[in-house]
């Protein structure tokens, strides 16, 4: 195993949790790095191509991963989702903090291959309340959110019983869970800083 100077962040919850938020934010604080995914599902008015994802095709998203290009990758709600190698491993080699929200198969694919890699959970307070978070973006038909409704109870499930997990935060109400997350990713930091000062 090798080590880099980086630390390499994963944060996944289930949608409507408000993870790209919480991202955001620890992101900022800590000067972190985002890492922008591939994906094949299609752009929306929200999305900017190369902030938000790197929106491609099948067929170039299928070269890509067939050249090692991708870190890990995912198929979510039928759409397929990847990390880019190159720029993590350039970031963490300058010291940076990489930042991937990636989905549980994802995070379990990486803790794999980088068990030094440092992950981070977000969970509702509750089912119900996801729920009502998912109605309130009044984005989806009725079907639509009951499916998400469906996976995001089933990522939540698969999440605490795979291991690839270090902390699991519960975001209720949105400060405290930013702070949360920062004070975590900071400890951590602190932590792997003195281990190799007592390294030298
Ligand atoms: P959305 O399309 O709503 O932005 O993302 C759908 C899901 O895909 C989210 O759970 C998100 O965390 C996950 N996701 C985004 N990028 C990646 C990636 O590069 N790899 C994996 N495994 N999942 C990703």
């Amino acid at each position: 195993m090798t080590t880099s100077p980086g630390l390499l962040l994963i944060i996944s919850g289930p949608s409507g949790v408000g993870k790209t938020t919480i991202t955001h934010h620890v992101e900022n604080a800590l000067d972190g790095v985002f890492s922008v995914s591939m994906t094949t599902r299609p752009i929306t008015d929200d999305d900017t191509n190369g902030v938000d994802y790197f929106f491609v095709d099948k067929t170039e998203f299928e070269r890509t991963r067939d050249a090692g290009e991708l870190l890990e990758w995912a198929d979510v709600f039928g759409n397929y989702y990847g990390t880019p190698r190159k720029p993590v491993e350039e970031n963490l080699n300058t010291g940076r903090l990489v930042i991937l929200e990636i989905d549980v198969e994802g995070a379990v694919q990486i803790k794999q291959n980088m068990p030094e890699a440092f992950a981070i959970f977000v969970n509702p307070p509750t089912e119900d309340e996801l729920l009502r978070r998912l109605r309130a973006r009044d984005r989806e038909e009725e079907d639509v959110i009951q499916r998400r409704f469906a996976k995001a109870k089933h990522e939540m499930a698969r999440a605490s019983e795979c291991g690839a997990y270090d902390h699991f935060i519960i975001n209720d109400d949105l400060n405290t869970a930013v702070a949360e997350a920062i004070n975590l990713v900071k400890t951590e930091l602190a932590n792997r800083n003195s281990v190799n000062e007592a390294a030298k």
